[in-house]
């Protein structure tokens, strides 16, 4: 089945109505569907629910601090997010990323920009898809169920990846050993994004620490001035 043939199902977490329907017209314009929701509880239980292929996260609600929730849907689900920030503020977005958001908006935004941003993370997202596998020591990438695995003393354990981070990872295992410059990582991971290279930096210290948290720490080197290497540090 053609995948573009089916219509996403966006998730609007946006606690003003007017912004929220201005978005719904828009996205539904352009062949999605779409479920709002004002306040962060409604927000968890459509998450459950519906399962929405992606989530547009304003992070200003009314009952819940929206990096809080964004923390909270991160914890049980790998979904895209994009957040909304109501300020161009670098430590709100870099707070956003860290927590795991795939790309963010500020307001005042461009409602097509939006759409944009939302077509090119559901690309990145389904642009993954393959039936292959690829391995490097421990670590397993199953490229068609999106899933990372490790091999661990106790058994293998699934990586509570986002989007962005197994894409990372897949650049990785399907070159180990190389050095990959920050450029050609954002460009990879975050393609539709004018991200900064800090970016990049925070989307592999998150996938770091998931892979320590594994027993497969040590793995991701900074070379200095240019990016990053997959290979196991011995003696760096
Ligand atoms: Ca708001």
């Amino acid at each position: 089945m053609n995948q573009t043939m089916i219509s996403s199902l966006v998730l609007l977490v946006e606690d003003d109505a007017e912004i929220a329907l201005l978005l719904e017209r828009y996205l539904v314009r352009s062949g999605y569907r779409t479920v709002r929701a004002s306040t962060g509880q409604t927000a968890l239980a459509h998450l459950q629910m519906l399962r929405p292929d992606l989530v547009v996260l304003d992070v200003g609600l009314p009952d819940i601090d929206g990096f809080e929730l964004l923390a909270r849907i991160r914890g049980s689900s790998p979904v895209p997010v994009i957040f909304v920030s109501a300020m161009d503020d670098d430590t709100d977005k870099l707070l956003g990323l860290k927590l795991g958001a795939d790309d963010y908006v500020t307001k005042p935004f461009n409602p097509q920009e939006v759409v944009a941003r939302v077509g090119a993370v559901l690309k990145r997202t389904r642009g993954i898809a393959g039936g292959e596998v690829i391995r490097h020591d421990g670590i397993e990438v199953q490229l068609d169920s999106h899933v990372a695995i490790v091999s661990t003393e106790s058994g293998r354990v699934e990586l509570p990846l986002t989007v962005t981070e197994f894409r990372l990872l897949v650049c990785f295992v399907r070159s180990p050993f190389k050095t990959f410059e920050r450029a050609s990582l954002l460009d990879a991971c975050m393609p539709e994004s004018d991200a900064l290279d800090r970016t990049v930096d925070t989307h592999i210290a998150n996938l770091r620490r998931k892979l320590a948290d594994c027993g497969q720490g040590g793995y991701i080197a900074t070379i200095r001035g240019i990016g990053y290497r997959f290979a196991r540090s011995t003696s760096v």
